[in-house]
């Protein structure tokens, strides 16, 4: 196991099959330090766990599937309460039957809860009984932020033109493949939805689409053309920050349930700190985080001095802080001397602790967070190999 203390001051232990071969090193000093891009070091330690979802359940066509724990559900086949008539925000006027609801020729509906980025589950399905053709059979769609249309078809044995089939961004994109089952039988759409982020009207990210139609991939990070459209091609274009999802009535009895999202983390150029980082927040980042790790050292007791120091140590990856370097100038050289005090038969007991200081020392040299010539540095280098430590 692993252990190191957190800002929240208790030990964090990780086995070894999370941390890798890095776990045996038992050291923060271990992989490529932060760089320019990059704000944290390879296999850091410091960097956040990802957060813990248990997941759900997949849908049969008789059943649907559990949701993951973090989902919001937006219909779970027993009420209308988190939706509104597009029209005129009254009460949705769709059917509700059998855990599902049904256009009835009414009108659009839409959330009342207004979202952007997005990972989305909808299940939908076509009237079992076959009428109409191309666009006029099975035809709803669901429209992200309300702009955003990925087409719902009966696709099944229906030719249409291929930008308007089910799984489409409509207009813009067919789908690179038709995995619809039969009408009758609910589909399941599972999509990944950036919208357009604009500054100053310049596009920063047009934004994209993923959709997998029953496991089936259909839209392949599909960029955006800004909104879709009937007939009128779409323009890239700036998108709001949030907008309700929204399901078409196109006179077609398509039934929909098991509707759930959830929302994504902000991208690198939304200040998210995953993905390739300007410079500038780079270096935000790295301020920030040496800021923890100092104060997370200030909260380690003068008695676990050496433990104090490498956390010290560890935030000039980050970011060099005179202070910070002079602290450990002043640490490092008592440290030292106390190690040279010791009698010659009870010095050998502090070989791996000088070793592991040395090597903090080492790394922080190589990725140039100390000069070579730090003194702390030379003299337990010196210490190591005065005492045969550096030997095999
Ligand atoms: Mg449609």
């Amino acid at each position: 196991m692993k252990c190191f203390v957190t800002l929240a001051t208790a030990a964090v232990c990780l086995s070894p099959a999370m941390t890798g071969k890095a776990a045996s090193s038992g050291s923060a000093f271990y992989g490529d330090a932060p760089d320019a891009h990059h704000p944290w070091a390879i296999h850091d330690q410091n960097r956040p766990q990802p957060k813990i979802v248990t997941p759900g359940t997949f849908s049969s066509v008789d059943q649907p599937g559990k949701p993951p724990s973090d989902a919001i559900v937006l219909f779970d086949g027993t009420d209308f309460s988190k939706w509104e008539s597009a029209k005129d925000g009254s009460a949705p006027k769709w059917v509700l039957a059998d855990g599902a609801m049904q256009a009835a020729h009414v009108g659009d509906i839409r959330t009342k809860e207004q979202f952007g980025d997005c990972q989305l589950h909808v299940e939908w399905a076509a009237p079992k009984v076959v009428e109409g053709d191309s666009q006029g059979r099975g035809n709803s769609g669901i429209f992200l932020m309300g702009m955003l249309e990925i087409q719902v078809l009966d696709s099944y044995n229906n030719v249409t033109y291929a930008d308007g089939h089910a799984a489409s961004v409509y207009g813009v994109n067919p789908p690179m493949a038709n995995a619809l089952r039969p009408p009758g039988e609910f589909q399941v759409y599972d999509i990944v939805f950036r919208r357009p982020v604009y500054r100053d009207n310049q596009v920063v990210d047009p934004g994209y689409v993923t959709v997998f139609v029953n496991g089936v991939l259909a839209q392949d990070h599909t960029t955006l053309e800004g909104g879709t459209g009937h007939m009128s091609r779409s323009k890239p274009g700036p998108f709001p920050e949030r907008g309700p999802l929204q399901l078409q009535d196109h006179n077609n009895p398509t039934r929909f349930r098991n509707i759930w999202y959830r929302p994504l983390p902000p991208r690198a150029v939304e200040g998210g700190t995953d993905g390739p980082l300007t410079t500038e927040a780079t270096m935000a980042k790295r301020k920030q985080i040496a800021a923890s790790i100092r104060e997370d050292a200030a909260l380690i007791g003068a008695d676990h001095a050496v433990q104090k120091m490498l956390r010290l140590m560890e935030s000039l990856s980050y970011e060099k802080d005179e202070p910070t370097v002079q602290k450990i100038e002043e640490m490092a050289s008592q440290y030292v001397a106390s190690v040279k005090a010791l009698p010659a038969d009870q010095i050998g007991a502090k070989k791996d602790e000088v070793k592991r200081v040395n090597s903090a020392f080492q790394y922080l040299a190589k990725f140039k967070a100390l000069p070579p010539s730090f003194g702390p540095k030379v003299e337990t280098e010196k210490l190591v190999k005065d005492n045969g430590w550096d030997k095999k």
